[in-house]
């Protein structure tokens, strides 16, 4: 696969499609988010990052017919064994049902790790990107990314999305929501994982 022109964005999350588009821009693909062309969703039933992200990939491209890329993500926490991982979109649905929202798992993550000191709150982003040419592909391209910070007590910060607030980067003495969108792109495990599939395509894996 290498003559990328066309491409569907496999995400409603304007966080990550303002990254993704951001990231891509340099490419001159015509990148469009799902949302301009159909309304559902995938049902995210896998159990790990890779298989979400071919699921909902598979997904796009079956309702559009078009080459498509999907991210899943999230963010791992070692304190509470690697929680909330794939289930960081839902994690304060137990709570909160269909009104959980980006504010509302945060606030349940600072909660989960009010008894934790300081020296044992590490924690990693992780995402998977994927990119297939039709619904069947059997040859996905999957790039990796993973990016390691802290979680602090209480937010800082305005920009990113998600956990980004509460997402320390040591070696920046800045949380992920106080870095300019550039920087972020540059270090963030999204970035990563799309610059990886992006070199795979190019390279016309
Ligand atoms: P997904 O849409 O199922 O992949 O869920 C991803 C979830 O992980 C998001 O809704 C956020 O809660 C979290 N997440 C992933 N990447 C980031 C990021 O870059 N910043 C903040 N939160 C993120």
């Amino acid at each position: 696969m290498s003559n990328v022109t066309q491409v569907v964005l496999a995400t409603g999350n304007v966080g990550k499609i303002a990254e993704m588009t951001e990231i891509l821009a340099p490419y001159g693909w015509q990148v469009t988010p799902q949302g301009q062309l159909f309304d559902s969703e995938a049902e995210e039933t896998g159990l790990t990052f890779i298989e979400n992200a071919i699921l909902k990939a598979r997904y796009a491209s079956e309702q559009t017919g078009l080459p498509s890329i999907a991210d899943d993500s999230g963010i791992e926490v070692t304190a509470l064994k690697g929680q909330p991982g794939i289930y960081s979109a839902r994690y304060s649905q137990d709570l909160y049902g269909e009104q959980a929202t980006d504010q509302t798992n945060l606030q349940k993550l600072l909660d989960e790790l009010k008894a934790v000191p300081k020296t044992q709150r590490q924690a990693s982003y992780y995402c998977a990107m994927v990119y297939v040419e039709h619904a069947h592909d059997p040859i996905p391209i999957i790039g990796l990314g993973r990016w390691y910070g802290e979680i602090l007590a209480a937010p800082q910060g305005k920009g990113g999305f998600g956990y980004d607030p509460i997402f320390w980067v040591e070696e920046l003495n800045k949380s992920a929501a106080e870095l300019p969108k550039a920087q972020k792109n540059r270090m963030s495990h999204r970035g990563q994982a799309l610059n990886s599939l992006v070199m795979q395509l190019r390279r016309g894996a």
